[in-house]
């Protein structure tokens, strides 16, 4: 992975030396505060002394706030630029660096290289500082959302007879990019995508950033060429070297078929569209359908209904057995239904999502920890008694609370034993930021809780994972079964990570399970609990109970 932090350190008194030495290859060598955009000079005693703003340095109509070395700073990487100087245009490298000023505090600032070789044919207007400034992206130099919508409708206004795409690029979880390599990582991406339109586009294609990390391209539709178009989109892929995270592009495309109609609507259409394969794994690009917003409706009302429904008490706990290969339940898998007023099911792929997006979900799970902590309460004492159930926790539940705390205060509420609630963490939780988790599944144990990896198998580190967490039992995921293609090396591969997991003292369960067959080649391959409809399908927690007491007395 790239450290983005690592900027070189050069005191006040090492700088002009630097600065001396750089001169030797540039015509031009000076210190910018990005901040301040002004040219710093550092005196003998370390003072510095702010000289011309960035503005009167170049020639008046061609310096701006989107100045490279700004940018170089945002990104922690060396950028080039070509820059408009005394009438010429010049290459200029800004060099990030960090100062270290005489009370020993940290300033980042760019070392900015110009050569005064000049280069020829402008390949873009000169705009007026203010005017570009309020159109264009401070980060990645691309019309603004406001400059987009203008200059989209006096591009479908100049060309009435012309058929145009209107394309959304995303990418897919952009918060977990910065929450894995930090916001320069981030705006390292961003700029990256920037140049790949910059590179690709014409003249006459009309992009910018809409917002966030979602770009934005009016193109003629026979000028399009959508493989074309992804292929140089992936490319963004080696800007983040990481074994662990995969950036991927998607596009969401809508033909505009009325140039009447708001841009505003045109660019929600296309929006729609690319959120509608947000979670949709390897589909990278989907043409815009009406079903989208109604898709896209479905989801605000889930939104706007969810509050209500939880106070409401419509949402339930159904049980999964988890058996040995005799059938003898252990415990149950906690899984949440909506039950709606109207006598409907919703499963949690229909909502779990949405609520997600929303930064809901943390509620639900809470209610549904709370829920799981109260059954073990009642179970207390029957027949009942010695019998586990196990929570899911959403990757997002450890950025919105604590939830070893969460669950202790459960604990006590319901006077249970924590050995009795087990904690599911998927894998992809798990693997976002190791140490961090590794602590947090520690305190977990260190309480008394059972922590089971979830989904395992189903990402893409699972050994390096292994290796990090010390959690307490494998969840394997049936994928390896149940995907036909390569069905040996699947089986292998189970083979393999069931003996680990055994060596690793964890315990295994296979989830998925659906046929006699399949439990019987599990058996052999070591596996001693199992989950799956071969052994119950999800049920509510009164059945379960009847089911348990039925088969135990
Ligand atoms: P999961 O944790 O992997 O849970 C197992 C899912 O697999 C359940 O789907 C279950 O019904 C399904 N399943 C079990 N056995 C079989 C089988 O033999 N074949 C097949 N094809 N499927 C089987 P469900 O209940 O729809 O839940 C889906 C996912 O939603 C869960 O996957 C879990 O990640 C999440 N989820 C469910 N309840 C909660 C909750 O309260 N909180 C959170 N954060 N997530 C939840
Ligand atoms: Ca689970
Ligand atoms: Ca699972």
């Amino acid at each position: 992975m790239r450290n983005y932090n690592k900027l070189k350190e050069y005191s006040v008194f090492e700088i002009n030396s630097i600065l001396a030495s750089l001169q030797e290859n540039y015509d031009i060598v000076r210190l910018v505060d990005v901040e301040e955009c002004s040219v710093m000079e550092v005196k003998d005693d370390g003072t510095i002394e702010f000289k011309q703003s960035c503005f009167n340095i170049w020639n008046r109509n061609n310096r701006c706030a989107n100045c490279s070395s700004l940018r170089a700073c945002m990104t922690h990487q060396h950028v080039d630029k070509i820059e408009h100087l005394q009438k010429n245009r010049e290459k200029v490298h800004s060099i990030p660096i960090y100062l270290e000023l005489n009370d020993g505090e940290l300033e980042m600032c760019v070392i900015e290289c110009v050569s005064l070789a000049g280069v020829e044919s402008p390949d873009y207007e000169i705009e007026e500082p203010a005017e570009y400034i309020n159109t264009h992206d401070v980060l990645t130099r691309l019309y603004t959302q406001e400059k987009l919508y203008r200059e989209i409708r006096q591009k479908l206004k100049q060309d009435p007879e012309g058929d145009y795409l209107l394309i959304m690029v995303n990418i897919r979880n952009f918060q977990v990019i910065n929450r894995l390599f930090g916001v320069e990582g981030g705006n390292h991406l961003l700029t990256g995508i920037a140049d790949i339109f910059r590179e690709e586009c014409s003249k006459d294609e009309v992009y910018g950033r809409y917002h966030d990390d979602r770009f934005v391209l009016l193109i003629k539709k026979e000028k399009f060429h959508e493989n074309l178009f992804l292929e140089h989109l992936q490319t963004v892929k080696e800007l983040i070297d990481s074994p662990i995270y995969t950036i991927q592009p998607k596009l969401g495309i809508y033909e505009i078929t009325n140039k009447n109609y708001p841009v505003s609507l045109m660019l929600e259409h296309a929006e729609v569209a690319v959120d509608s394969i947000r979670d949709v794994k390897d589909v990278l690009s989907v043409h815009y359908e009406p079903e989208m917003l109604q898709r896209k409706m479905k989801d605000q009302r889930i939104i706007a209904d969810f509050e209500k429904a939880l106070t409401g008490g419509e949402f339930h706990i159904f049980l999964q057995p988890q058996v040995r290969s005799d059938g003898e339940i252990l415990g149950g898998e906690v899984l949440v239904r909506w039950l709606q007023a109207d006598g409907s099911m919703m499963l949690p792929g229909e909502f779990l999502n949405v609520l997600h997006r929303s930064e809901l979900l943390s509620h639900l799970d809470v209610y549904v920890w709370d829920k799981a902590a109260q059954l073990l309460q009642k179970w207390r004492g029957t027949i009942l008694n010695d019998l586990y159930v196990s929570i899911n926790v959403d990757p997002s539940d450890f950025y919105y609370m604590d939830v070893p705390k969460v669950l202790m205060s459960l604990v006590r509420k319901y006077d249970i034993d924590p050995k009795k609630l087990h904690v599911e963490i998927t894998e992809t939780a798990l693997v976002e930021d190791m140490d961090r988790q590794n602590k947090i599944v520690e305190k977990l144990q260190s309480e008394g809780f059972i922590v089971e990896i979830d989904d395992f198998g189903k990402g893409y580190s699972s050994l390096s994972l292994l290796k990090g967490i010390n959690a307490n039992v494998l969840k394997i995921d049936m994928g390896f079964i149940q995907d036909e293609s390569n069905y040996e090396r699947g089986q292998v591969i189970l083979e393999s990570i069931i003996k680990m997991a055994v060596n690793l003292n964890m315990g295994v369960i296979t989830e998925g399970v659906e046929t006699g067959e399949q439990v019987e080649k599990l058996v052999r391959l070591g596996c001693t609990h199992f989950q799956g409809f071969y052994f119950s399908r999800p049920i509510p927690v009164s059945d379960f109970e009847t089911v348990f007491q039925e088969l135990n007395s």
